[in-house]
């Protein structure tokens, strides 16, 4: 099977939106293979969202995941990678489908209160970001 990386972002934490959140995750077939709640130093940050260093929202983005907890998981399903992009819908909330994380939780398409990998090449890098291979058992 798949998987993938997806993060409950701050502003998700600090809403209390977490347990819903695991809870629609578990609803759409996903297994959670690892999960942990840390926060993130800026440097930590900026190492995650490096792809983006030359997008003007670069400094607000980092700044903003470093701010506050955020849940880091690996999910594991069928098509884990593409299944949650729909689940979350898109970036900007007022574009985001019905029942979508997004429409139901993001507050801006700064704050979106989740993340998710965009190819099983990224899942792989962005799980070894967050977790060790022992963790993955
Ligand atoms: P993610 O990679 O977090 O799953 P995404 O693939 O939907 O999100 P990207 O275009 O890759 O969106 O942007 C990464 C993140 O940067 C977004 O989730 C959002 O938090 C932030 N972001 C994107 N565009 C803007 C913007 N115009 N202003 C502020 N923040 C933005």
């Amino acid at each position: 099977k798949e998987f993938t990386l997806i993060m409950i972002k701050p502003d998700g934490v600090r809403s209390g939106d977490s347990g819903k959140i695991l809870a629609r995750i578990e609803q759409e077939g996903f297994k959670i293979r690892a999960m942990k709640r840390v926060r993130l130093s800026l440097e930590q940050a900026q190492q995650f969202y490096s792809v983006h260093a030359a997008r003007p929202f670069y400094g607000e983005l980092c700044s903003f995941m470093a701010s506050g907890p955020v849940v880091a998981a690996i999910l594991e399903r069928d098509n884990a990678v593409q299944h949650w992009r729909d689940v979350i819908g898109a970036t900007d909330p007022a574009e985001a489908a019905p029942n979508t994380i997004r429409k139901l939780y993001a507050k801006s398409k700064g704050e979106n209160a989740v993340h998710g990998s965009d190819s099983v090449e990224n899942a792989k890098i962005e799980a070894a970001f967050f977790f060790s291979g022992l963790e993955l058992a």
